[in-house]
């Protein structure tokens, strides 16, 4: 992934994570903040800890894709965005337009949907745990 790529997704992110704000009554001056900054900076923000409480109560599932989102910017700040969870291979950038979020390539989150879907009786040589399922897209 080159950075013009890496660029294009973070604003995605970054406009999801606008709308999910928006959403949930965060002020403009939070938004703004957000925008404004680098993710080191805001990432610890008190402010954007009272719109995720707030969030924890209203909306558990947007409250997941922020945290989510949340993930998936630090990522791109620090290392590892775009990077298979599961395998260590490039995620496609396609694949990251649809799913910014995603952890996964599209083999191996067909291969854990496999897995689901056997149920829970299913062992695989390389098992992933369940915490992992959580978050899935
Ligand atoms: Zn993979």
């Amino acid at each position: 992934m080159n950075k013009k790529q890496l660029k294009i997704l973070r604003e995605l992110l970054i406009e999801r994570q606008e709308e999910i704000l928006t959403q949930v009554g965060a002020s403009t001056d939070d938004i703004n903040s957000l925008q404004g900054g680098n993710a080191a900076d805001w990432v610890d923000r008190v402010s954007l800890d009272d719109a995720m409480n707030n969030l924890m109560n209203k909306e558990s599932d947007l409250a997941r894709e922020l945290e989510r989102i949340f993930e998936a910017l630090q990522r791109i700040e620090k290392t590892g965005f775009g990077i298979c969870e599961e395998c260590n291979k490039e995620v496609s950038f396609e694949r990251l337009e649809a799913v910014p979020t995603a952890r996964f390539c599209i083999d191996c989150k067909n291969l854990i949907e496999k897995r689901q879907k056997r149920g829970s009786n299913f062992r695989g040589p390389s098992s992933i745990p369940s915490e992992v399922f959580e978050w899935f897209d």
